[in-house]
């Protein structure tokens, strides 16, 4: 890994900027054969990247495989498939006054984009937004984290062997590499990460008004109705909370329960986690780790926030922190006035849906939010005043698989949306063309401007 800036990143924006002007990432060809190479770098290297990902997150390699490589993958099969069909132009109808005319709406790529990259996923944050950028016919600069290094080396080593590094570079580094590549003139900047370097991004891309997407965090509420099914819904809390040890960007942040039913949704949650983790989560091979000694810190200190009803324990070491559920806890901690990003998880009683919409209202709009419930006018009550990046009924995380609902953030969450389709569209411009005949040149636009035009005009328009 460098860590200081190195003079190569200065260029690396205008030597990829020459490719792209010479038409090369155009022919949908090239992109075909780029997003198939991009696959069967994962596919090849599977082994390496799963190391990788054991070595900066402790990931069991099952989780490793769903969330880094098939999800890559399965996003890059659907480009391949219909990449024709999403790079074809769209004819549209044209009004009376243009006639004869033909009018359609062009995709065309952007340039060249950035796309820079969080360590939690080091993977997919990376190729999946960089896959939709090459569909879409542009050139792209890869960014990965530097605080999940090894797989940024593995990375780093890779993606020159398979990708066609005349349109496709990846620069490894930290703050240096990035600010350096920050003040080149992009023509999209795709960054996922936190808000505060998210502020940093967008201050940068004013200078060449370039767009930005930016994909960032925040607390995610998961809303325990009193109707809802608790042993259900503590396996789907669960699930989504201590998946990649709540290294997550839409892991449950904090639960409002009701609390009719608090003591027996906190057994429930209690069971789930024994028979997800056994006795002992340490040792179980199913259990992640926190990616550094400066994020095992800071959660081991949010922790007194709260009192733990559930776990508490933690092995610096290692960086474990056991899936911890805290209670009684301090509304004014930093434990929920920032984003927890990591296994612990405060559960707080609340008296009715309306105190729950209330909490979630009063707080910066969250990347998403989970509601349980069985009664449907709950559920239609926290969709219709709550605003959120996403959501899941009855479930955690899992909006963000189907790739037909475009996944990002609203407000403090971010900006713009990806998965599927619509990360394609995201790196295209629709250029809207014209084309009028010859054939005909009615004279009734042009003037003089008599009055049996007027009235025309006054029919017509
Ligand atoms: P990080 O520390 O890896 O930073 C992200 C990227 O920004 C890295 O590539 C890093 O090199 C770069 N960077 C860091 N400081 C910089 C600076 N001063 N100037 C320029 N570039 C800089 O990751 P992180 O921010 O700790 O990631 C965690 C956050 O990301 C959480 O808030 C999480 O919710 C969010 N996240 C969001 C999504 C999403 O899809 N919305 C996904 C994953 C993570």
């Amino acid at each position: 890994m460098t860590t200081t800036a190195d003079p190569q990143t200065a260029s690396t924006a205008d030597a990829l900027r020459s490719t792209y002007q010479s038409g090369r990432t155009r022919p949908l060809a090239w992109r075909r054969k780029q997003l198939e190479q991009m696959a069967r770098m994962l596919e090849e290297n599977e082994a390496e990247f799963l190391e990788a990902l054991r070595i900066d997150l402790g990931k069991p390699s099952v989780e490793g495989f769903i969330t880094d490589i098939a999800f890559v993958t399965s996003e890059i099969k659907p480009m391949i498939k219909h990449l024709t069909r999403w790079n074809k132009p769209k004819w549209v109808s044209s009004p009376l006054v243009t006639l004869p005319a033909r009018s359609r709406l062009v995709p065309e790529p952007l340039g060249v984009v950035l796309v820079i990259a969080p360590w939690n996923y080091p993977i997919q944050l990376l190729l999946v937004p960089a896959a939709g950028a090459i569909a879409a016919g542009n050139a792209v600069v890869m960014k990965p984290s530097e605080v999940s290094a090894a797989t940024s080396a593995a990375l780093g080593r890779l993606v020159p062997k398979y990708m066609d590094t005349s349109a496709v570079a990846l620069v490894e580094g930290g703050v240096p590499e990035t600010t350096e590549l920050l003040a080149q003139h992009f023509d999209h900047i795709f960054y996922t990460g936190n808000g505060t370097v998210g502020r940093v991004v967008m201050a940068a891309a004013v200078q060449h008004l370039t767009p930005v997407t930016l994909e960032l965090g925040g607390k995610s509420p998961v809303i325990i109705d009193r109707s809802a099914n608790l042993k259900v819904a503590a396996h789907r809390v669960a699930w989504g909370k201590w998946l990649n040890a709540g290294q997550t960007c839409v892991a449950p942040d904090y639960v409002l329960v009701d609390e009719k039913v608090r003591q027996p949704f906190l057994d429930e949650l209690g069971k789930a986690i024994t028979e997800f983790y056994g006795p002992d989560p340490h040792a179980s091979s199913s259990y992640g780790r926190i990616v550094s000694p400066r994020h095992f810190e800071r959660l081991t200190s949010l922790m007194q926030g709260g009192t733990a009803a559930v776990g508490g324990q933690s092995e610096p070491g290692d960086r474990y922190i056991a899936p911890t559920v805290l209670v009684d806890v301090d509304l004014e901690a930093p434990l929920m006035c920032e984003e927890i990003f990591g296994p612990l998880l405060p559960v707080i009683p609340v008296s009715s849906a309306r105190q729950a919409i209330d909490f979630v209202a009063a707080r910066p709009h969250p990347l998403a939010l989970y509601v349980f419930a069985g009664d449907k006018g709950v559920v239609d009550q926290v969709l219709a005043q709550t605003t959120a990046g996403g959501v899941t009924v009855n479930g955690t995380i899992l909006h963000l698989t189907n790739p037909h609902l475009p996944f990002g953030g609203i407000g403090e969450s971010g900006m713009g949306g990806y998965h599927g389709e619509s990360g394609v569209r995201l790196f295209q411009h629709l250029k809207p063309v014209l084309t009028r005949g010859t054939a005909m040149d009615p004279s009734i636009a042009y003037p003089p401007y008599t009055d049996l035009k007027a009235k025309i005009f006054r029919r017509i328009l």
